[in-house]
């Protein structure tokens, strides 16, 4: 297995059945391995720098019924929200002051958002913040909305394909989604200019290791500026409440491939996987992931964008999360940086 991590290290192609080889023969060591050399990586490329991603969950509406998630709309204990305007800039008010120079918003799909809206709101935080990158993650959209929220001077969107193989994605989601249109949103993202970040959840119920395999494979090709993964935890109100989480271990050990397969991509140790173990976050960093994404939403709707059970930080003001995770970094030889973050390219 060493062989076959040297080789992503080369940035060489591995065949289906090579990842097939390297996701199911997994030991301590080779994991160790593949971790540490993914560390040494994102070192290379990134040094000790952490970068900072201010997290606003604007709204919990949303028109989809994703199997796995708490905000679907046919969740009737979701305590429904939207943020006003005002109240979304006040967010990015006091994240700028905690040396925030990325916002991500962040929503359900809900129709309130019309296009019109949206490029409003772009257009407004642009121009308070003009050195501010601003993500947005609200799901799909045809190509003429993505292209107006860029042209209002939206830098960068996340939308996770969940799942590459259709029939899994079939197995997570309602008729009314299919794997191949979020495909081809994460394709007209990225031919946008969008700095583009797709990704799926680790252990979600029916993965198998083909599946995964297509998930690397689709990343490989896709070749975004960033990948999101993290553990699938159940939500007590959906229909996979009693499914088991993701492991840290799986997590770690995709996050180090990762990296090493896309040395240049951004690279979030996620919430989901700060709330499977107390060390996740830190975990992650030292399996390659260079992004931390606190939450900016006000303390009063926190609880309220529960996508899973458990998740962390829902009672702490945006600057407790922000010296919190400062202290955190610095405790393994990192440093959170006061940046935009942008993709380096070669
Ligand atoms: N509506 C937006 C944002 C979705 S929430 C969109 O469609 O992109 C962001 C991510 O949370 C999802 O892409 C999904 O991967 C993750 N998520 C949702 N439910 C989850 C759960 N139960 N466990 C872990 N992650 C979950």
């Amino acid at each position: 297995m060493k062989e076959l991590i040297d080789r992503l290290y080369e940035m060489e192609q591995l065949s289906r059945e090579e990842w097939k080889m390297l996701l199911s023969h997994r030991s301590e060591e080779t994991d160790q391995y593949a971790r540490s050399l993914a560390d040494e990586v994102r070192q290379k490329v990134y040094g000790n720098d952490i970068y900072v991603r201010g997290l606003i969950e604007f709204t919990n509406y949303c028109r989809n019924d994703c199997y796995y998630c708490g905000i679907r709309r046919s969740n009737k204990n979701a305590q429904r929200y939207r943020l006003t305007e005002d109240e979304i800039l006040f967010c990015c008010q006091q994240g700028y002051e905690l040396g925030f120079r990325t916002f991500v918003l962040q929503g359900g799909e809900d129709s309130y958002y019309t296009d019109d809206k949206m490029v409003g709101l772009i257009h407004k935080i642009k121009e308070k913040y003009p050195d501010c990158a601003l993500t947005l993650s609200v799901g799909e959209k045809s190509e003429k909305t993505y292209s107006a929220y860029r042209e209002a001077g939206a830098d960068r969107y996340l939308l996770r394909h969940e799942t590459a193989d259709p029939a899994h994605y079939g197995k997570l989601h309602p008729d009314s989604m299919s794997c191949e249109n979020r495909k081809n949103c994460l394709r007209v993202l990225k031919k946008l200019g969008f700095q583009t970040g797709a990704g799926f959840m680790v252990g979600s119920p029916y993965q198998t290791v083909d599946d995964l395999v297509e998930d690397f494979i689709f990343l490989k090709e896709l070749n975004p500026e960033m990948v999101g993964i993290g553990p699938f935890i159940a939500h007590q109100d959906t229909p996979f409440r009693e499914e088991k989480s993701g492991t840290l271990e799986d997590t770690l050990f995709y996050l180090a491939l990762l990296r090493l397969m896309l040395p240049q991509v951004l690279l979030p140790a996620t919430t989901a996987l700060g709330t499977i173990h107390p060390k996740g976050r830190e975990l992650g960093v030292k399996s390659g992931a260079n992004v931390v994404m606190p939450n900016l939403s006000p303390v009063s709707v926190r609880k309220k964008y529960m996508l899973y059970d458990g998740k962390i930080c829902t009672g702490d003001e945006a600057a407790e999360c922000r010296h919190c995770l400062s202290r955190r970094m610095e405790m393994i030889g990192c440093r959170i940086v006061s940046d935009r973050g942008d993709y380096k390219s070669k």
